[in-house]
């Protein structure tokens, strides 16, 4: 029996505001995602402090292309 070495990150499909989000690369559908918490200096700068400074990516599991959007999703 295998032992899990590691936590394969899940693939999702995204939906955007009821559309399906594709890569705009290559196209591709199928996303990991990753949350991030803001940097506040980095947030101020861009000002983005009216956003609860939550950021969610999805990367591409084809070509790693990176599509970010400020909030969780
Ligand atoms: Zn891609």
């Amino acid at each position: 029996m295998l032992m899990k070495m590691f936590k394969k990150p899940e693939t999702v499909n995204v939906s955007i505001k009821g559309k399906q989000l594709s890569c705009p690369v290559c196209g591709n559908s199928k996303f990991t995602r990753r949350r991030s918490q803001l940097n506040t200096r980095l947030a101020t700068f861009f000002n983005l402090d009216w956003a609860n400074r939550v950021a969610t990516c999805y990367i591409c599991t084809d070509c790693s292309h990176v599509s970010w959007f400020l909030g969780k999703q």
